[in-house]
């Protein structure tokens, strides 16, 4: 995965979307500004139409940024086999669990998928934005191998698709049976 805004910083004046939540009393985020950056898939030979969107949250101008969500999302109907075994007991958008997410990560993929279906002109700016990527950094042999400062990203790690599939499946059940044993303990 790629930064569109890495490799094409001078767009974050125009095209890159954020959103502000003043202080309020009944309030789903912590108030604030929001970033959602974007990430593609620049492997020539995957058509995913994959983008991950990772929310940093910068309460004020002088904090520094903290991730609080990464989404996962395809607008491709059909996907590769590789992403259908990993979608395919997952909703689309989902959330990553191989990045930090806050409590309140759930409630901003429902704010962030809300925009994409009723901002019309924002679903056609991220495709857009995946066409462009690959048009001009593209790779049709060995993914890039792309290191986020200061966010590690797990794709750092993980370059192999079909390896990452079964890694978030491992995960999954990883977790599922984190949650039984919770539940489990709690009666
Ligand atoms: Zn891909």
């Amino acid at each position: 995965m790629l930064g569109y805004f890495d490799v094409f910083p001078e767009r974050c004046e125009t095209e890159l979307r954020t959103a502000y939540f003043p202080d309020g009393d009944d309030q789903t985020f912590p108030a604030g500004m929001y970033v959602f950056t974007e990430y593609y898939c620049s492997d020539l030979s995957c058509d995913c139409q994959r983008l991950l969107v990772k929310v940093l949250h910068n309460p004020s101008p002088e904090s520094v940024p903290e991730e609080v969500a990464t989404i996962s999302y395809t607008w491709n109907e059909s996907p590769d086999e590789s992403w259908e075994f990993v979608i395919s007991d997952v909703s689309n958008p989902f959330l990553d669990p191989f990045h930090r997410q806050a409590g309140y990560a759930n409630e901003l993929m429902d704010f962030w998928y809300h925009m994409v279906r009723h901002d019309h002109r924002y679903a056609e700016r991220l495709k857009k934005h995946y066409a462009e990527l690959r048009r001009f950094h593209g790779q049709s042999s060995e993914p890039v191998v792309h290191e986020e400062i200061p966010w590690p990203s797990v794709d750092a790690v993980i370059v192999d698709r079909k390896l990452r599939s079964r890694a978030l499946h491992q995960l999954r059940k990883k977790e599922l049976r984190k949650k039984r044993r919770e539940s489990r303990r709690r009666k």
